[in-house]
């Protein structure tokens, strides 16, 4: 059986980031890579956002970038720009085959369906599989999304609409989020936080259509694409094995506050590619011991008081919007740390710090 340097177990966001980091950086011209990925065919799949506060590998890959955006209570709309951090959408379809052509050209790296087709004895792991032992208490992000194309040209492809708590909550946190990447083409997910044992939200379909056509007022549309999903709001178990590593979901890359992960994601694979030659003794790469903390208060909060939270999320945004951004995006200095933990409701936080 082949034996390889490294294996990448998950051919996704994060082993094709990992892989096309270590291979634009010249660290598989002498070492072998096998990546283990038993999808048969690559196609758009997700719709990966965030704002831009960093660089990236995949600028080529984007679908639209923003300046803009808006978050929608029953009260009031708030109006915020994001200038210094566009907020962009990266088209997974385009971003698998970018990164399949380059490695392909690599005879150092080679695909596997399965794992048990090599020999992992001598290897160093990078493994994006998640082993998620749940029970019903765990929280999720789960949601279902719509490309929709209209027959007139109805929407402001200037600005997003980030959440649009003008929905049913269901004793839950609920919102729709909707993409304009054209003035008659728009991505609308429903967006649920909540334990995924709630099968009562789950009627993705009907809660898309009802907002499309009563909140949004679009009668004549067509579905050009459909994405679902789940990010789990909890850390997925650590590996502590010498010769394995975890990466992507899997590794703790999400904000549990928020889902965002890509960016994450790709931080992580620049830190694993300058640490390469020195990997089974790097330090572990974690998003911050300060988010990790803040977002776990926050989440208690989520779970206990779920109707304060389309205040809580307005609330935060009216500090600056480059604030929020770069605490959301783990860029936060700590005066702005303070300045958007000064926005909660100082009584409900402090009781779930202390529960
Ligand atoms: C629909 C969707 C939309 C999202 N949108 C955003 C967003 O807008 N912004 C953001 O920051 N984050 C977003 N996320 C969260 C996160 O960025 C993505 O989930 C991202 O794909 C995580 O990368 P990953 O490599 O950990 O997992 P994946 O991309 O899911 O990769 C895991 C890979 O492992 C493969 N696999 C499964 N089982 C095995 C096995 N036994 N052996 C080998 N391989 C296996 C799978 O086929 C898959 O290719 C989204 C998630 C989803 C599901």
């Amino acid at each position: 059986m082949k034996e390889f340097d490294y294996i990448i177990i998950g051919g996704g966001c994060a082993g094709l980031s990992l892989a096309y980091e270590l291979e634009i950086h010249k660290k598989l011209e002498n070492k072998t890579l096998a990546i283990i990925e038993p999808r048969t065919e690559y196609k758009r799949d997700k719709t990966w956002s965030f704002w831009k506060v960093f660089e990236h590998n995949f600028d080529d890959c984007i679908k639209k970038n923003w300046k803009n955006f808006s978050i929608n209570l029953p009260s009031e709309t708030k109006h915020l720009e994001c200038n210094n951090f566009p907020y962009q959408t990266i088209d997974s379809g385009l971003f698998y085959k970018k990164i399949i052509n380059k490695l392909k050209k690599n005879k150092n790296i080679s695909f596997f369906k399965d794992i048990k087709d090599i020999n992992q004895n001598n290897s160093f792991i990078f493994n994006s599989v998640p082993s998620l032992k749940t029970n019903d208490n765990s929280l999720w992000q789960h949601f279902c999304g719509v490309e929709i194309k209209t027959k007139e040209n109805i929407f402001d492809d200037g600005i997003i609409n980030l959440m649009d708590f003008n929905c049913e909550q269901k004793g839950s946190v609920h919102f729709f989020y909707t993409l304009p990447f054209e003035k008659n083409k728009a991505l609308v997910e429903t967006t649920w936080l909540s334990k995924m044992s709630d099968n009562s939200l789950k009627d993705y379909d009907i809660q898309i259509k009802n907002y499309i056509e009563q909140n949004l007022k679009i009668k004549n549309y067509e579905i050009i694409y459909k994405e679902e999903g789940a990010i789990p709001l909890f850390y997925p178990p650590n590996v502590n094995e010498k010769n394995k590593m975890n990466i992507g979901t899997a590794g703790g890359m999400t904000r549990l506050s928020t889902g965002y992960t890509f960016l994450n994601i790709q931080e992580h694979s620049k830190y694993i590619r300058i640490n390469i030659e020195n990997i089974q003794s790097a330090k572990k790469f974690d998003i911050g011991k300060k988010y990790q903390f803040l977002d776990k208060v926050f989440l208690r909060v989520l779970e206990t008081h779920p109707e304060k939270m389309p205040n809580i999320f307005s609330n935060m945004f009216s500090t600056s919007s480059d604030t929020v951004i770069k605490f959301l995006s783990n860029r936060s200095n700590f005066l702005e740390d303070i300045s958007i933990i000064l926005k909660m409701p100082k009584f409900t936080f402090i009781k779930a710090l202390f529960k």
